[in-house]
C-alpha cells in the first residue's frame, strides 16, 4: 500500500502543476484586458525612519484584482508584462495612479508632512526616450513636488548600457526626483554603476536583513550602510520581520526600514487610517500596537 500512496502523491503533484501551468495561460491571456478593465490596483507598504518610527513614506506595490483568480501579486504578472512591452502602459498608469494618491494624501493631512511615494519602474520604461517627460508630466498634473517621488530601479538595470542609461537618470535627476537602487545586493555584484549613477538611496534587500542575526551578514549589512553613508545616500532596509532586524539595522545607523514588522502593504483606505492615526498624534510603530 506504500506504492499506492507514492502513486497518488504523484497524481495530486501533477494535477497542482497542471493547474498551476493553467492559471499562468489565464494571466497570460487575461493580462492585456486587465488596465482597460480596471483591474489593477495599487497597495502602499509604509516606509518607517528606524529611529523614532514616523512614517515618512509609501512604496506602491501593484496587485491584479483577478475576476477569478483573485488578489495576484506582481511577481505572477510583473515579468510576464515586461516580456510582452505591456509594462509600459501598466507602468505609467501606476505612476499616475501613485501620484493622484499622494495628491490626495497631501490634500488631506497637509503638505507639511512631507510624506513620500516610492514607485517602481521596469528597465523597458526607463528605456523608453520619452519616460523623463511622462514623469515630469504626471507630477505637474497631479500639483506633486518631484522631490517628493522616488522611482526605484534595480541593480541589474544600471549595469546594462551604462552611457544611455547614466544620462536617462540624468534627465530624472533634473526634473527633481529621487532615484533608489532596489534590491541592492542581489544584482551583478558590480558596484562600477555607483560613483558614476546619480542615486539617492540604497535599498538593502531583504535577503540580506534575513541575515544579518549572524557576524558575517551583519557585517555584510554594516559596510552597505557604511558605503551609503559616505556617499551620502539614505539607507532603506527591506523585509524587517522581526524586532532584532530591526535593533540591529538601528544599532548599525540605517535611516529607514519597511517589512511586515513595521507594516504590511495595504490598500490605500487603511493607509489613509494610519496617517491620520498618526496625525491624532498616537504613534505608527510596530512598537504600540
Ligand atoms: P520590491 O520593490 O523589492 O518590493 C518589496 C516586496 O517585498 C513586496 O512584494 C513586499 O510586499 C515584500 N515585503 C515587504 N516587507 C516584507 C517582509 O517583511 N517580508 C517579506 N517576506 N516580504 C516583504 P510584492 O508586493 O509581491 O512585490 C514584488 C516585486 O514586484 C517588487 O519588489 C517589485 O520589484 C515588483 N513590483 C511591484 N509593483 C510594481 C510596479 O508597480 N511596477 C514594477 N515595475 N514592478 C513592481
Ligand atoms: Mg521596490
Ligand atoms: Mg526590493
Ligand atoms: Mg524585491
Amino acid at each position: 500500500q506504500a506504492k499506492n500512496d507514492g502513486k497518488d502523491d504523484v497524481r495530486v503533484h501533477d494535477a497542482q502543476r497542471q493547474e498551476a501551468i493553467e492559471d499562468r495561460m489565464r494571466l497570460a491571456t487575461d493580462l492585456p484586458g486587465a488596465l482597460q478593465a480596471g483591474e489593477l490596483v495599487l497597495h502602499y507598504q509604509p516606509v518607517h525612519a528606524i529611529d523614532g518610527h514616523d512614517l515618512v513614506a509609501v512604496e506602491a506595490l501593484m496587485r491584479w484584482e483577478h475576476p477569478t483568480l483573485g488578489l495576484v501579486s506582481p511577481g505572477s504578472f510583473i515579468p510576464l508584462a515586461e516580456k510582452t512591452g505591456l509594462i509600459v502602459p501598466i507602468g505609467a498608469w501606476a505612476l499616475d495612479e501613485a501620484c493622484r494618491q499622494l495628491r490626495e494624501w497631501r490634500t488631506l493631512f497637509g503638505n507639511e508632512r512631507g510624506l513620500q511615494m516610492s514607485v517602481n519602474v521596469s528597465a523597458r520604461q526607463l528605456a523608453d526616450e520619452g519616460f523623463a517627460a511622462l514623469v515630469g508630466q504626471t507630477l505637474s498634473r497631479h500639483g506633486i513636488p518631484a522631490g517628493s517621488l522616488v522611482l526605484e530601479i534595480t541593480e541589474s538595470m544600471l549595469v546594462e548600457d551604462q552611457r544611455s542609461e547614466v544620462s536617462r537618470l540624468a534627465a530624472l535627476k533634473q526634473i527633481g526626483v529621487q532615484l533608489a537602487v532596489d534590491d541592492f545586493g542581489t544584482g551583478y555584484s558590480s558596484l562600477s554603476y555607483l560613483p558614476r549613477f546619480p542615486v539617492d538611496q540604497l535599498k538593502i534587500d531583504r535577503s540580506l536583513v534575513e541575515q544579518i542575526d549572524q557576524p558575517r551578514g551583519k557585517a555584510v549589512a554594516a559596510g552597505i550602510i557604511e558605503l551609503a553613508r559616505v556617499l551620502g545616500l539614505e539607507s532603506v532596509a527591506e523585509g524587517i520581520e522581526d524586532e532584532n532586524q530591526l535593533t540591529a539595522l538601528a544599532a548599525l545607523g540605517c535611516a529607514l526600514g519597511q517589512g511586515f514588522h513595521l507594516a504590511r502593504p495595504a490598500a490605500a483606505a487603511d493607509i489613509t487610517e494610519r496617517l491620520a492615526e498618526a496625525l491624532s498624534g498616537r504613534q505608527m510603530s510596530a512598537r504600540s500596537c
